[in-house]
Protein backbone atom coordinates (compact mmCIF):
# COMPACT_ATOMS: atom_id res chain seq x y z
CA UNK A 1 0.00 0.00 0.00
CA UNK A 2 1.62 3.39 -0.92
CA UNK A 3 0.38 5.21 1.75
CA UNK A 4 1.93 2.60 4.46
CA UNK A 5 5.68 4.16 4.05
CA UNK A 6 4.63 7.60 5.56
CA UNK A 7 2.78 6.00 7.74
CA UNK A 8 5.68 4.09 9.01
CA UNK A 9 7.79 6.60 8.97
CA UNK A 10 5.60 8.82 11.29
CA UNK A 11 5.51 5.55 13.50
CA UNK A 12 9.28 5.97 13.78
CA UNK A 13 9.76 9.63 14.22
CA UNK A 14 7.48 9.90 16.95
CA UNK A 15 8.21 6.79 18.76
CA UNK A 16 9.33 8.65 21.60
CA UNK A 17 5.45 9.90 22.13
CA UNK A 18 4.48 7.13 21.60
CA UNK A 19 6.33 5.66 24.72
CA UNK A 20 5.49 8.52 26.94
CA UNK A 21 1.65 7.51 26.30
CA UNK A 22 1.93 3.90 26.75
CA UNK A 23 3.71 4.97 30.43
CA UNK A 24 1.12 7.12 31.68
CA UNK A 25 -1.28 4.18 30.84
CA UNK A 26 0.96 1.74 32.29
CA UNK A 27 1.35 3.77 35.74
CA UNK A 28 -2.34 3.45 36.29
CA UNK A 29 -2.90 0.71 39.03
CA UNK A 30 -5.69 -1.13 36.91
CA UNK A 31 -6.64 -4.21 38.81
CA UNK A 32 -9.08 -5.12 38.33
CA UNK A 33 -9.62 -7.96 40.80
CA UNK A 34 -9.18 -5.77 43.97
CA UNK A 35 -11.75 -3.38 44.85
CA UNK A 36 -9.10 -0.79 46.40
CA UNK A 37 -8.21 -0.22 42.77
CA UNK A 38 -11.52 0.62 41.05
CA UNK A 39 -10.79 4.21 40.87
CA UNK A 40 -7.69 3.58 38.85
CA UNK A 41 -9.42 1.14 36.71
CA UNK A 42 -11.71 3.52 35.98
CA UNK A 43 -9.22 6.21 34.97
CA UNK A 44 -7.14 4.16 32.82
CA UNK A 45 -10.81 4.10 30.53
CA UNK A 46 -11.37 7.42 30.78
CA UNK A 47 -7.33 8.03 29.57
CA UNK A 48 -8.40 5.87 26.60
CA UNK A 49 -11.43 7.94 25.68
CA UNK A 50 -9.27 11.21 25.92
CA UNK A 51 -6.99 9.71 24.27
CA UNK A 52 -8.99 7.88 21.18
CA UNK A 53 -11.51 11.38 21.28
CA UNK A 54 -7.85 12.86 20.52
CA UNK A 55 -7.08 10.63 17.52
CA UNK A 56 -10.18 11.44 15.97
CA UNK A 57 -12.57 8.26 17.22
CA UNK A 58 -15.63 9.05 18.26
CA UNK A 59 -15.00 7.53 21.67
CA UNK A 60 -16.93 7.07 25.20
CA UNK A 61 -16.83 5.30 28.61
CA UNK A 62 -19.65 2.74 29.09
CA UNK A 63 -21.02 1.70 32.47
CA UNK A 64 -21.71 -1.79 32.87
CA UNK A 65 -22.27 -3.29 36.59
CA UNK A 66 -18.39 -4.03 37.28
CA UNK A 67 -15.31 -1.62 35.72
CA UNK A 68 -16.11 0.49 32.41
CA UNK A 69 -16.28 -0.35 28.82
CA UNK A 70 -14.49 1.91 26.26
CA UNK A 71 -16.33 1.85 23.03
CA UNK A 72 -14.60 4.15 19.83
CA UNK A 73 -15.53 4.30 16.52
CA UNK A 74 -14.69 5.82 13.51
CA UNK A 75 -16.46 4.87 10.36
CA UNK A 76 -15.13 7.27 7.87
CA UNK A 77 -14.76 4.43 4.89
CA UNK A 78 -18.02 3.65 3.62
CA UNK A 79 -17.92 0.43 1.35
CA UNK A 80 -14.76 -0.82 3.51
CA UNK A 81 -14.36 -3.46 5.76
CA UNK A 82 -15.62 -3.12 8.99
CA UNK A 83 -12.59 -4.37 11.75
CA UNK A 84 -13.37 -4.62 15.74
CA UNK A 85 -10.61 -4.42 17.76
CA UNK A 86 -10.35 -5.83 21.62
CA UNK A 87 -8.10 -4.98 24.15
CA UNK A 88 -8.27 -5.17 28.09
CA UNK A 89 -6.82 -2.50 30.05
CA UNK A 90 -7.02 -4.45 33.02
CA UNK A 91 -4.07 -6.01 34.36
CA UNK A 92 -3.07 -8.55 37.14
CA UNK A 93 -2.20 -8.43 40.53
CA UNK A 94 1.38 -7.43 41.44
CA UNK A 95 2.15 -9.54 44.49
CA UNK A 96 4.57 -10.82 45.73
CA UNK A 97 5.99 -7.67 45.30
CA UNK A 98 9.65 -8.90 46.28
CA UNK A 99 9.85 -10.89 42.94
CA UNK A 100 10.36 -7.79 41.08
CA UNK A 101 13.24 -6.06 40.57
CA UNK A 102 11.58 -2.20 40.28
CA UNK A 103 8.01 -0.75 40.80
CA UNK A 104 5.58 -2.36 38.81
CA UNK A 105 3.77 0.70 38.39
CA UNK A 106 6.90 3.00 37.71
CA UNK A 107 7.35 1.68 33.66
CA UNK A 108 11.13 2.12 32.52
CA UNK A 109 12.95 0.56 29.30
CA UNK A 110 15.38 -2.08 30.59
CA UNK A 111 18.35 -3.27 28.97
CA UNK A 112 18.63 -7.73 29.37
CA UNK A 113 21.88 -9.53 29.85
CA UNK A 114 21.20 -10.15 26.13
CA UNK A 115 21.25 -6.28 25.19
CA UNK A 116 17.72 -6.68 24.18
CA UNK A 117 15.51 -3.71 25.53
CA UNK A 118 12.14 -4.37 26.90
CA UNK A 119 9.52 -1.83 28.80
CA UNK A 120 9.15 -3.65 32.87
CA UNK A 121 6.13 -2.43 34.12
CA UNK A 122 2.69 -4.30 34.95
CA UNK A 123 0.57 -4.42 31.72
CA UNK A 124 3.18 -4.18 29.08
CA UNK A 125 2.72 -7.21 27.63
CA UNK A 126 -0.58 -7.71 28.59
CA UNK A 127 -2.51 -6.04 27.49
CA UNK A 128 -1.75 -2.01 27.56
CA UNK A 129 1.35 -2.60 25.42
CA UNK A 130 -0.64 -4.60 22.75
CA UNK A 131 -3.67 -2.19 22.99
CA UNK A 132 -1.78 0.56 22.28
CA UNK A 133 0.55 -0.54 19.76
CA UNK A 134 -3.21 -0.86 17.95
CA UNK A 135 -4.09 3.08 19.14
CA UNK A 136 -0.57 4.61 17.59
CA UNK A 137 -1.03 2.76 14.56
CA UNK A 138 -4.30 4.40 14.36
CA UNK A 139 -3.08 7.69 15.41
CA UNK A 140 -0.05 7.60 12.61
CA UNK A 141 -2.86 6.61 9.96
CA UNK A 142 -5.26 9.29 10.98
CA UNK A 143 -2.17 12.19 10.95
CA UNK A 144 -1.08 11.12 7.78
CA UNK A 145 -3.21 10.38 5.57
CA UNK A 146 -6.96 11.88 7.36
CA UNK A 147 -8.69 8.85 8.04
CA UNK A 148 -8.35 4.86 8.23
CA UNK A 149 -7.95 2.18 5.52
CA UNK A 150 -11.42 0.53 7.18
CA UNK A 151 -13.82 0.87 9.72
CA UNK A 152 -12.21 0.36 13.26
CA UNK A 153 -14.51 -0.09 15.98
CA UNK A 154 -12.47 -0.39 19.09
CA UNK A 155 -13.40 -2.45 22.33
CA UNK A 156 -11.52 -1.68 25.91
CA UNK A 157 -12.91 -3.89 28.48
CA UNK A 158 -11.29 -3.71 32.62
CA UNK A 159 -12.29 -7.12 33.88
CA UNK A 160 -10.59 -9.22 31.09
CA UNK A 161 -7.98 -10.41 34.48
CA UNK A 162 -11.08 -11.11 36.65
CA UNK A 163 -13.17 -13.75 34.15
CA UNK A 164 -14.64 -10.68 31.90
CA UNK A 165 -18.21 -11.08 33.91
CA UNK A 166 -19.33 -8.17 32.01
CA UNK A 167 -18.37 -8.88 28.21
CA UNK A 168 -21.14 -10.99 27.27
CA UNK A 169 -24.11 -9.07 28.68
CA UNK A 170 -22.46 -6.09 26.82
CA UNK A 171 -21.65 -7.38 23.88
CA UNK A 172 -25.64 -8.61 23.86
CA UNK A 173 -26.93 -5.38 24.84
CA UNK A 174 -24.64 -4.01 21.71
CA UNK A 175 -24.96 -6.21 19.40
CA UNK A 176 -25.55 -3.71 16.60
CA UNK A 177 -23.25 -1.05 17.56
CA UNK A 178 -20.01 -3.50 17.77
CA UNK A 179 -21.52 -5.50 14.96
CA UNK A 180 -18.25 -5.87 12.52
CA UNK A 181 -16.43 -7.82 9.70
CA UNK A 182 -13.65 -8.70 11.08
CA UNK A 183 -12.61 -9.40 15.22
CA UNK A 184 -9.01 -8.64 15.75
CA UNK A 185 -7.55 -9.72 19.13
CA UNK A 186 -4.33 -8.50 20.63
CA UNK A 187 -4.32 -10.12 23.86
CA UNK A 188 -1.71 -12.00 22.66
CA UNK A 189 2.21 -12.42 22.26
CA UNK A 190 5.09 -12.24 20.17
CA UNK A 191 6.27 -15.48 18.27
CA UNK A 192 9.90 -14.47 19.86
CA UNK A 193 11.17 -11.54 21.28
CA UNK A 194 12.31 -10.70 18.02
CA UNK A 195 9.25 -11.83 15.85
CA UNK A 196 5.98 -10.18 15.75
CA UNK A 197 3.03 -12.80 15.08
CA UNK A 198 -0.66 -12.75 14.05
CA UNK A 199 -2.36 -15.74 16.64
CA UNK A 200 -5.03 -16.92 14.45
CA UNK A 201 -7.11 -18.66 17.06
CA UNK A 202 -7.52 -18.74 20.88
CA UNK A 203 -8.88 -21.40 23.03
CA UNK A 204 -11.73 -20.62 24.97
CA UNK A 205 -13.26 -21.83 28.31
CA UNK A 206 -16.54 -22.57 29.43
CA UNK A 207 -17.11 -22.80 33.57
CA UNK A 208 -19.51 -24.79 35.59
CA UNK A 209 -20.15 -25.07 39.13
CA UNK A 210 -21.00 -28.93 39.56
CA UNK A 211 -22.40 -30.44 42.63
CA UNK A 212 -21.39 -33.63 43.64
CA UNK A 213 -23.65 -35.29 46.39
CA UNK A 214 -23.26 -38.88 47.93
CA UNK A 215 -24.20 -40.28 51.23
CA UNK A 216 -27.32 -38.92 52.81
CA UNK A 217 -25.50 -38.31 56.20
CA UNK A 218 -22.72 -38.72 57.58
CA UNK A 219 -20.66 -41.75 57.12
CA UNK A 220 -17.94 -43.76 59.40
CA UNK A 221 -14.80 -43.34 57.05
CA UNK A 222 -13.44 -46.69 58.97
CA UNK A 223 -16.72 -48.57 58.50
CA UNK A 224 -18.09 -46.95 54.98
CA UNK A 225 -14.64 -45.70 53.27
CA UNK A 226 -13.89 -46.96 50.38
CA UNK A 227 -17.32 -49.24 49.46
CA UNK A 228 -19.39 -45.81 49.65
CA UNK A 229 -18.70 -42.91 47.25
CA UNK A 230 -16.97 -39.91 48.07
CA UNK A 231 -17.89 -36.54 46.58
CA UNK A 232 -13.94 -35.91 46.28
CA UNK A 233 -13.41 -39.34 44.47
CA UNK A 234 -16.34 -38.78 42.26
CA UNK A 235 -15.06 -35.44 41.64
CA UNK A 236 -11.60 -36.51 40.66
CA UNK A 237 -12.42 -39.00 38.67
CA UNK A 238 -14.78 -36.76 36.57
CA UNK A 239 -11.97 -34.21 36.24
CA UNK A 240 -9.46 -36.87 35.20
CA UNK A 241 -11.85 -37.62 32.63
CA UNK A 242 -12.14 -34.76 31.37
CA UNK A 243 -9.28 -35.27 28.98
CA UNK A 244 -7.31 -38.73 27.13
CA UNK A 245 -3.77 -39.32 27.55
CA UNK A 246 -3.34 -37.20 24.35
CA UNK A 247 -5.09 -33.79 26.09
CA UNK A 248 -7.79 -34.56 23.87
CA UNK A 249 -11.44 -33.48 25.21
CA UNK A 250 -13.28 -36.23 26.00
CA UNK A 251 -16.87 -34.45 26.53
CA UNK A 252 -18.83 -36.00 23.75
CA UNK A 253 -19.52 -33.55 20.65
CA UNK A 254 -17.45 -31.21 22.40
CA UNK A 255 -15.60 -30.68 18.77
CA UNK A 256 -18.47 -31.14 16.75
CA UNK A 257 -18.50 -27.74 15.40
CA UNK A 258 -15.02 -27.56 14.58
CA UNK A 259 -13.39 -28.34 11.07
CA UNK A 260 -12.62 -31.69 10.35
CA UNK A 261 -9.22 -30.84 10.46
CA UNK A 262 -8.55 -30.78 14.62
CA UNK A 263 -6.04 -29.59 16.45
CA UNK A 264 -4.25 -31.87 19.22
CA UNK A 265 -2.40 -30.81 22.02
CA UNK A 266 0.23 -32.72 24.19
CA UNK A 267 0.00 -31.53 27.72
CA UNK A 268 3.25 -30.05 28.95
CA UNK A 269 2.96 -30.26 32.40
CA UNK A 270 2.47 -26.78 32.91
CA UNK A 271 -0.68 -25.44 30.81
CA UNK A 272 -2.76 -27.04 33.99
CA UNK A 273 -1.10 -25.28 36.33
CA UNK A 274 -1.93 -22.20 35.33
CA UNK A 275 -6.11 -23.05 34.55
CA UNK A 276 -8.06 -21.50 37.38
CA UNK A 277 -11.64 -20.40 37.92
CA UNK A 278 -12.05 -17.05 36.16
CA UNK A 279 -8.81 -17.40 33.75
CA UNK A 280 -9.91 -16.16 30.87
CA UNK A 281 -9.37 -17.27 26.99
CA UNK A 282 -6.10 -16.06 26.83
CA UNK A 283 -5.20 -18.02 29.89
CA UNK A 284 -5.24 -21.17 27.47
CA UNK A 285 -2.64 -23.19 26.49
CA UNK A 286 -2.08 -22.60 22.60
CA UNK A 287 -1.33 -25.83 20.22
CA UNK A 288 0.00 -25.99 16.98
CA UNK A 289 -1.90 -27.83 14.54
CA UNK A 290 -0.96 -31.49 14.99
CA UNK A 291 1.49 -33.04 12.58
CA UNK A 292 4.34 -35.55 12.81
CA UNK A 293 6.66 -34.10 15.32
CA UNK A 294 4.89 -31.02 16.18
CA UNK A 295 5.79 -29.59 19.73
CA UNK A 296 2.49 -28.16 21.46
CA UNK A 297 3.36 -25.54 24.21
CA UNK A 298 2.12 -23.72 26.89
CA UNK A 299 2.04 -19.76 27.26
CA UNK A 300 -0.13 -18.60 29.80
CA UNK A 301 -0.79 -15.44 31.12
CA UNK A 302 -1.07 -16.47 34.12
CA UNK A 303 1.65 -19.24 34.27
CA UNK A 304 4.06 -16.32 32.65
CA UNK A 305 6.83 -15.58 35.56
CA UNK A 306 6.26 -11.94 36.86
CA UNK A 307 8.49 -9.31 35.79
ZN1 LIG B 1 -4.62 -10.16 28.49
Amino acid sequence: MSSLAPVLARLDSGLDDSLARLFDLLRLKSISTDPAFAADCRASAAWLVADLTDIGFSASLRETPGHPMVVAHWTGAPGRPHVLFYGHYDVQPVDPLELWTRPPFEPAIETRADGARQISARGSSDDKGQLMTFVEAARAWMAETGGLPVNVTILFEGEEESGSPSLVPFLEANRAELSHDVALVCDTGMWDAATPAITASLRGLVGEEVVVTCASRDLHSGQYGGPALNPIRVLARILADLHDDTGRVTLPGFYDALPRRRRRCVPTGTASASMRPNSSATSASRCRPARRGAACWSRSGRGRPRK
